[in-house]
């Protein structure tokens, strides 16, 4: 473990104390904290006004239960959060993620990697995550439509396009919004566009949100490769995961030339090395919503492994777009030797701080996910803004606005971490600069 400065040490403990057994939310402020050693020591201010303690508290935590009936009419209860981290740069922004694993710890996590993710988009977002420990899996139609009310009929007296704008993660998508973002209107009889992102193009979505997160990912990817002289063309691509954020990466890196051989889901990892067929697993996943073991069923020479790594398939570039904690100092020593060139964090915090440590020491390019998945975000604060404007841009504007957005994250964490004496450490550079505007922003409000 890299050690912590110790003027840092006493935050530090505060936090673990606050929030016992939250390992998460530990990881994702120590990962930080690790980062800051050098800030503190040229601007001690930043410790004296109490600016890291403050950035380690949530503005508030708000916990409900979601009574929601299934289809043989027995009651179920869930548990709903929201966590209003940091409003210093804006409302509140950051997505509900759906899923079992879903506990405060998982949530705090989340929304405190938001915060400076948000933060190095350089949009007017402020950092928030909330979700349930629903399991949207097997559930119908209507199970889900009526889970997705009953957790707004609670969160919509929290939330206001000024206030608190969610939007989707993993087990939310188009659909969920979409029985959310109903209910909230039926609720307020306001058609307040602006209050969710990630809405259907028909009723205030954005063109390019669906997409933005795996391209978002691939175009830094492409970023740190240009630092080096090299390109994607030709490069063999290992994306784990089959979500929304993998399946537009895969789309991504197959534009620009390079070739995916390896895809995973929970139920295993998928490899063909003739390259993805991308319609064929867009098909399975989004229409036939099957598991992705169905592929190898219908292509020769496609594989399935129902045990084992998908890191261990050789690659040059890996792009973990899964969930946190799936790539191990394991994986990583198994992707170093095998010669991986670069990592682009499509999820939140995929990789364990040891495999970070391993990438850093390797000269590996790393881009942690705070900076390499933030084109989802910055392309909902890019919905916001043609709500607010009752305006809708093309295809091509906004993927435009999403790639300069990414090669501007992509250079000032190059710059910052130059200025700190660690070049190429895009970790460094993604922490200090995405802490550096909210923690100035925050002091320029006073102590609220
Ligand atoms: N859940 C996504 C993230 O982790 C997107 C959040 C948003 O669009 O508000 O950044």
């Amino acid at each position: 473990m890299v050690a912590i400065d110790e003027k840092l040490e006493g935050v530090y403990a505060t936090v673990l104390h606050r929030s016992p057994g939250e390992l998460e939310f530990h990881q994702a402020v120590r990962e930080v904290f690790e980062s800051l050693g050098l800030v503190v020591a040229k601007n001690p201010s930043y410790l004296a006004e109490g600016l890291l303690e403050r950035i380690c508290e949530p503005e508030r935590q708000i916990i409900f239960r979601v009574p929601w009936t299934d289809d043989k009419g027995q009651v179920h209860v869930n548990r709903g959060f929201r966590v209003e981290f940091n409003s210093a740069l804006g409302p509140y922004k950051g997505g509900l993620r759906f899923h079992p694993s879903v506990n405060l710890g998982i949530i705090k996590f989340l929304g405190f990697e938001q915060i400076f993710k948000n933060s190095l988009t350089g949009m007017p977002i402020g950092g928030g995550k909330g979700g349930s420990d629903f399991d949207p899996k097997g559930r119908s139609e209507g199970e889900i439509m009526r889970f997705c009310q009953s957790f707004m009929t609670e969160l919509y007296r929290h939330l206001g396009e000024h206030t608190d704008v969610p939007a989707g993660d993993i087990g939310v998508g188009g659909r969920e919004i979409g029985y959310m973002f109903g209910q909230y209107k039926r609720i307020t009889n306001r058609y307040e566009a602006g209050v969710l992102t990630g809405k259907g193009i028909a009723w205030g979505g954005s063109l390019v949100r669906t997409e933005a997160t795996g391209y978002g990912a691939t175009f830094f990817v492409k970023e740190m490769l240009e630092t080096r002289g090299d390109a994607m063309e030709g490069k063999k691509v290992v994306v784990s995961g089959a979500g929304n954020v993998a399946i537009y990466t895969v789309e991504k890196v197959q534009q620009l030339g390079g070739k995916v051989i390896a895809m995973s889901d929970s139920g295993g990892c998928l490899v063909d090395q003739d390259g993805i067929d991308l319609a064929l697993i867009k098909d399975i996943k989004n229409n036939r919503r099957e598991r992705i073991s169905q592929y190898a069923k219908e292509r020769t020479g496609a594989h399935h492994y129902a045990e084992g790594s998908i890191w261990s398939v050789p690659c040059d570039i890996a792009m973990p777009s899964a969930t946190q904690n799936e790539l191990t100092g394991r994986d990583a020593a198994i992707l170093i030797r095998n010669g991986v060139k670069a990592v682009g964090e499509g999820a939140n915090m995929p990789s364990t701080p040891e495999a970070i440590r391993l990438f850093l020491e390797a000269k590996v390019l790393f881009g942690p996910g705070k900076a390499a998945n933030a084109g989802g975000v910055a392309t909902s604060a890019l919905e916001m803004q043609q709500n607010a404007s009752r305006d809708s841009w093309t295809f091509e504007t906004t993927e435009k606005r999403l790639s300069e957005i990414m090669r501007n994250i992509h250079s000032s964490c190059a710059n910052m971490a130059d200025e700190y004496g660690a070049p190429g450490n895009y970790v460094l550079g993604a922490n200090i600069a995405g802490f550096k505007r909210v923690a100035d922003a925050m002091r320029a409000l006073g102590v609220v």
